[in-house]
């Protein structure tokens, strides 16, 4: 993976809220494959690394302003040289790329409607959201209360540590599939899909999951077409196969079944949330090979 030296970011996507992202609020409420909405906004991920996750309702002293953040638009300004050594600059390429590929993608599937930007918010520790306090232990999320991505940029380095999962084109592919939730919030997806079950193998929350993996598959296979702010520019140069190999390597490395062996556990599928190592690559890849959203229909799909 190359990233364009020459292309303009639009800084506005991201919100580097530092380490002052969250003041206030106590601990969590809600384990995690407790289902509900928490089930579903939460990551890939971290369900079980962190050992649990949570959320609950911001109270209204949480919302001082946020401090201690990086002005990204001088840090990853194309005047910058080193702007690429940067991970908060890497990371604002790929979620510019992300929604560029959606603002084209979007209308295509939805019979010409608008896609709507979501920003990303950068913090460290803890962060105050629309769907209450998190700390970095939940792993990334899309809040849908807020219609906003979250990342601790640490998160990352678990990523490599904990589960070998360590490309760098890993990082892409985790926003990626928070976005994919975001379009299933547009879709109204999230919603009905709150209706159904939240765990086990077959579950809603498992369909979710996979769909998101499925769309972050469909923008790698268009990333190097995405262009900068100025439409000028494409933002990557170049994406290899090995990137996408690490892509499919992280999302079998997530799987429910993976996650639950190497937390010395058996495995159990009545407590699957996100779907095995093989589902995660196998819908991963269906959204690369085919390029196609429509091609992503977990609901719909007779076998996961
Ligand atoms: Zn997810």
């Amino acid at each position: 993976m190359e990233l364009n030296e020459r292309a303009e970011l639009d800084s506005s996507q991201v919100n580097d809220l530092g380490s002052s992202g969250g003041s206030g609020g106590g601990g969590f409420n809600l384990p995690i494959g407790g289902g509900g909405l928490a089930g579903i906004i939460i990551t890939v991920l971290l369900a079980l690394i962190g050992g649990g996750i949570g959320l609950h309702s911001a109270t209204s002293d949480d919302n001082s302003p946020s401090s201690g953040g990086t002005d990204l638009g001088q840090a990853c300004a194309q005047s910058n040289p080193d702007r690429f050594k940067n991970v908060k600059c890497r990371n604002l390429l790929y979620v510019n790329s992300i929604q560029s590929y959606w603002q084209q993608e979007y209308p295509k599937i939805t019979s010409g409607k608008k896609y709507e930007l979501a920003d990303t918010n950068y913090f460290e520790n803890r962060v105050n959201t629309g769907c209450g306090a998190a700390d970095s232990g939940v792993g990334p999320f899309y809040c849908p209360q807020d219609h906003q991505v979250y990342i601790d940029l640490s998160f990352y380095n678990e990523l490599s540590s904990r589960f070998g999962a360590d490309g760098e084109f890993a990082a892409p592919y985790v926003l990626a599939h928070e976005y994919g939730h975001h379009i299933q919030d547009l879709l109204g997806t999230n919603a009905k899909a709150a209706q159904g079950e939240q765990t086990g193998a077959s579950s809603a929350s498992v369909r979710l999951e996979l769909q998101a993996d499925c769309y972050a598959g469909t923008w790698a296979k268009h990333a190097t077409e995405s262009r900068d702010k100025t439409g000028q520019q494409p933002l990557f140069t170049s994406i290899t196969a090995t990137d996408i190999s690490q892509a499919i390597d992280t999302a079998e490395a997530i799987g429910d079944d993976t996650i639950q062996k190497k937390s010395g556990g058996s495995v159990n599928p009545d407590q699957f949330t996100h779907g095995t190592s093989a589902q995660r690559k196998k819908w991963f890849s269906q959204g690369y090979q085919s390029g196609n959203p429509e091609n992503c229909d977990t609901f719909g799909a007779s076998s996961l």
